[in-house]
């Protein structure tokens, strides 16, 4: 099969690699019809993480049900699927509650062991680590591959594959189930946000710009969107955000201009490590904290799905090799704010998500800027890291 295969540091090309197998009785095969680049990728592109030649990238798949191991009772051939980029176990201490993103099963090492070992205590595997993530396709979290290709493996399929209506309507959002528009959402959630509040977002990428839908729907009286990026902003204005580019001035300053001095209730970073400057420069990695930590009110909450890594290996100073970033947290404590971080536990909220689509209540795709074929994936990774040409989100069709 085809499928889009890492390199190196800014290579990823098309290649034929063997097809995968059903390794497990709860394994599917799931044939592709849409996956998407992810800003996440671009962590691994541009070769800021393990990644190794060969790897086959994508953590955010929908496709059809292909083939089903013998151990799979609710789905069968010929299902529409969609699958959390979180590869989960479905009964650890964690899937129970909810945080499927911090499975303690399914992580590095332990994929092939006696699967009712899943049901023993987490001690029996260790304490949980950031490196311990699972998701499709990704360095360091797990040995599962990537679905931009044209089959996936799908581990404990009964757990990790959300069914869909039949047909082709929807697709351009479903497949934002897979991860932005939950990991939006749970930025809000992190946030502590309630209907009818301010809320300051910092990022207009697709995880930002899916915090902002999703204060949207939820109720927000003001959605604050930060970026410089043209065409986002254009995005932000689309779906009756404000707008503040912080290319112009700082961005706090403008927002609290705007608003008579007055801070908002909650503020989310969908930016992580990779902050940048007003002219595109290369930004300390706090910078954007240190903004929402300004910028909300006291006994206000701050949602943090930008990701920070336990270490940098390209880090120019030796604390941020090391994933240390400091950031003023007396000013927190003086503020009285919450702060709430990590991978967005998909299966939390997909269903949910996935009901307001077919109700027509939500329409995420505004966000989708490009459909192309899996062929063109080495020019769209080239094009969405740049920011250019108005790339923001790229749906690839295998
Ligand atoms: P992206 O890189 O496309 O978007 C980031 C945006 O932030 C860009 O538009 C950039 O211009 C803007 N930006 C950079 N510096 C800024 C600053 N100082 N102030 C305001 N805006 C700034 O990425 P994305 O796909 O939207 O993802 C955003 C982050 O979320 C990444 O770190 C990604 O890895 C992470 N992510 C986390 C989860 C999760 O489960 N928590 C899931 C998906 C993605
Ligand atoms: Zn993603």
């Amino acid at each position: 099969m085809k499928a889009v295969v890492y390199d190196k540091p800014f290579e990823v090309a098309v290649r034929q690699v063997k097809k995968p197998l059903i390794q497990h009785p709860d394994d599917i095969i799931v044939r592709v019809t849409t996956t998407c680049i992810c800003g996440s990728d671009l962590h691994m592109y541009e070769g800021r993480t393990g990644a190794q030649p060969g790897m086959i990238f994508g953590h955010e798949n929908l496709g059809i049900v292909d083939q089903v191991g013998s151990g799979i009772t609710l789905l069968k051939k010929g299902d529409r699927v969609v699958m959390p980029f979180n590869v989960a176990c479905g009964r650890c201490m964690n899937c129970e509650e909810g945080k499927s993103a911090f499975c303690t099963y399914v992580n590095p090492g332990q994929e092939g062991k006696s699967r009712t070992s899943c049901l023993e205590p987490a001690s029996s595997f260790g304490s949980i680590s950031p490196s311990n993530f699972s998701a499709y396709g990704y360095a360091a979290m797990g040995p599962y591959s990537g679905g931009q290709a044209e089959y996936l493996r799908v581990p404990f399929a009964d757990f990790n594959a959300l069914i869909l209506p039949p047909g082709t309507e929807h697709e351009e959002d479903f497949v934002l189930l897979a991860d932005i528009f939950p990991t939006g959402w749970q930025g809000v959630d992190l946030s502590g946000f309630r209907p009818g509040e301010s809320i300051a977002i910092f990022g207009a990428g697709p995880v930002g710009l899916m915090s902002a839908y999703s204060a949207v729907l939820r109720g927000a009286s003001e959605v604050y969107v930060v970026d410089r990026v043209y065409e986002r902003l254009n995005k932000v204005k689309e779906i009756g955000c404000i707008p503040i580019d912080f290319s112009k001035a700082d961005a706090v300053d403008q927002i609290l201009k705007l608003r008579g001095g007055k801070e908002v209730d909650r503020g989310v970073d969908a930016v992580g490590y990779q902050a940048t400057k007003g002219d595109g420069k290369t930004e300390q990695p706090n910078a954007v904290l240190k903004a929402l930590i300004r910028v909300v009110r006291p006994t206000g909450g701050i949602g943090v799905p930008g990701v920070y890594v336990p270490s940098d290996p390209g880090a120019a100073d030796s604390a941020a090799a090391k994933g240390y970033i400091s950031f003023p947290f007396g000013k927190l404590f003086e503020k009285g704010l919450t702060l709430g971080a990590g991978q967005c536990n998909v299966k939390l909220y997909n269903r949910y998500l996935r009901d307001l689509i077919i109700s027509g209540r939500a329409k995420p795709s505004f966000v989708v800027s490009h459909n192309l074929p899996l062929s063109e994936a080495p020019g769209a990774y080239e094009k969405f890291d740049k920011r250019v040409d108005g790339y923001t989100k790229v749906l690839l069709h295998p």
